[in-house]
This record gives structure tokens, C-alpha cells and sequence, in this order.
């Protein structure tokens, strides 16, 4: 069996609402049902918005596929709160078993720092969620041969201070900006390398026994087309997938992970 059971997330960000998620689900959670069924060591986790997660939920829980969970876009660190607009882990918890947290579009649109994200996180962990946590270059760094700079000061901040019993139930996604939504996926190998960069340094930080066990995904133009690419690198342990992830490709994506 593979070290580490390998995840593939479908990050819907701001599309379908209740309706369209419910109808959507249906659509393809048959068909990944039975591929995870026969393929233990990958798990699947939908990520529709917050509006749309109990929608999603009772599909999955209609059909009893256990093995594909649900997931939020974000959340905030307290459990309640005059904090409108805002939606709380203890809520989070109610339907899901994973939250992403500081994904480029949040960082970029919506200001969240490395500490911010690293707040959640804890407390993501401190409520029984697994924390996806998105780090990634932009393109005017990576250009400037900064990758491994910006990637090593994310991986430090946004990653720091959990408890080293919960570390290794942190998800990290590695997506670079420039490919995100762009078609310009990062070649296999280049993601590889960063990636074990990141493994390297979670060792660093919580030692070479939780590093070897945490999960680290690829994500930015992710298909079907090029998810081989990925999967068959060492140190890469699945995809976070964006816009293939509203379409049956995602089902193609899960097969080819296998
Ligand atoms: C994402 O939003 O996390 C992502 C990787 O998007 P896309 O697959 O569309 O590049």
C-alpha cells in the first residue's frame, strides 16, 4: 500500500449554489463512488460553497459514500461571533471533514496574511478539521527566481506553531499563482521539486517522522490531461483542482489518480 493515501479536492470556488451543487453531485458521485470503492488508498473531497454544502451533504449521505468527503472554501478562527458574513469551525464540523484555507484568491482579494491563515489552521485542527493549506509564488516572483524564497517564508509562517501530535493531519497544497485558472499547469517536475522543498521543511519544523506522513497536493490547471504528470511524482500526494472540478472531468482526474 502507498505511504500515504492520496487526495484529490475539487475546489468549486464561487459556483453552483444549493440547486445546481445538489444536481451536479448527483451527476458524478455515482461514478467516484465506485472507482474509491475499488481504490482505497485515495480519498475525494467536494468543495462547493459554504451556501452549498448541505445540499452536497445529503446527496453523499443519500447514496452512503462515505469515502467522499465534504470540504469549505474558508472559515473563520472563532467558534461564534459578531462577525458577519463569516461561518465558524463548530459549523464547519456540522457537515464537513476538511476546510482550505489561505488559497491564493483569498490572500490576493481578500488580504489574508500567512498569520491569518495560520490562525485558522490551528484552529481547523483544534476542532477536528483538516486544514488544506494553499501556499504558492506569484508570477512576478517566480519570474524573479524568488520561488523558493516566497515558498520557504509561507511554509513557515502559514504553517507554524500547531501542536506536533496534529501536525501531520494538515494537508498542504502547493499552487503556483501563475497556473491557477491560466491552462499554464507547472511541468511535473518543477512542482515535484518545489514540493519536496516544502517537505523538507515541515521537517525542519516537526521532524522527519510527521513530514514523511503529511499529504502535499499540486494544484493549477489541473485536467485529466495532465494529472499523471503529478500523481506519479514522489513527494506529490494528489491535486487540488479548481475549474476541472465543475465539469465530469473531475471523475476522469479521480480514475487516472489511481
Ligand atoms: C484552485 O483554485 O485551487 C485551482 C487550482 O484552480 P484551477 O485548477 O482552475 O487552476
Amino acid at each position: 500500500a502507498p505511504a500515504r493515501t492520496a487526495i484529490i479536492a475539487g475546489n468549486w470556488k464561487m459556483h453552483y449554489g444549493p440547486r445546481m451543487a445538489s444536481s451536479f453531485a448527483l451527476e458524478i458521485t455515482p461514478a467516484l463512488g465506485k472507482l474509491l470503492n475499488e481504490y482505497p488508498y485515495l480519498l475525494c473531497i467536494l468543495c462547493p460553497p459554504a451556501i452549498s454544502l448541505s445540499a452536497v451533504r445529503e446527496v453523499l449521505d443519500a447514496l452512503l459514500f462515505e469515502r467522499i468527503e465534504l470540504g469549505a472554501q474558508n472559515m473563520h478562527f472563532e467558534e461564534k461571533g459578531a462577525f458577519t458574513g463569516e461561518i465558524s469551525p463548530l459549523m464547519v464540523r456540522e457537515l464537513c471533514t476538511t476546510v482550505i484555507l489561505g488559497h491564493s484568491e483569498r490572500r490576493a482579494y481578500f488580504g489574508e496574511s500567512d498569520e491569518l491563515v495560520n490562525r485558522k489552521a490551528q484552529a481547523a485542527l483544534s476542532h477536528g478539521l483538516r486544514p488544506i493549506v494553499c501556499v504558492g509564488e506569484r508570477l512576478e516572483e517566480h519570474e524573479a527566481g524568488k520561488t523558493e524564497a516566497v515558498i520557504r517564508s509561507q511554509v513557515q509562517k502559514s504553517l507554524a506553531n500547531f501542536r506536533s501530535e496534529r501536525a501531520c493531519d494538515v494537508v498542504i497544497a502547493y499552487e503556483p499563482v501563475w497556473a491557477i485558472g491560466t491552462g499554464k499547469a507547472c511541468p511535473g517536475e518543477d512542482a515535484q521539486r518545489t514540493i519536496h522543498l516544502i517537505r523538507e521543511l515541515y521537517a525542519d519544523m516537526y521532524g522527519g517522522e510527521t513530514a514523511n506522513a503529511v499529504r502535499i497536493l499540486y494544484g493549477g490547471s489541473v485536467t485529466s490531461a495532465n494529472i499523471a504528470e503529478y500523481v506519479t511524482q514522489a513527494d506529490i500526494d494528489g491535486a487540488l483542482v479548481g475549474g476541472a472540478s465543475l465539469k465530469s472531468d473531475f471523475v476522469e482526474i479521480v480514475r487516472k489518480s489511481i
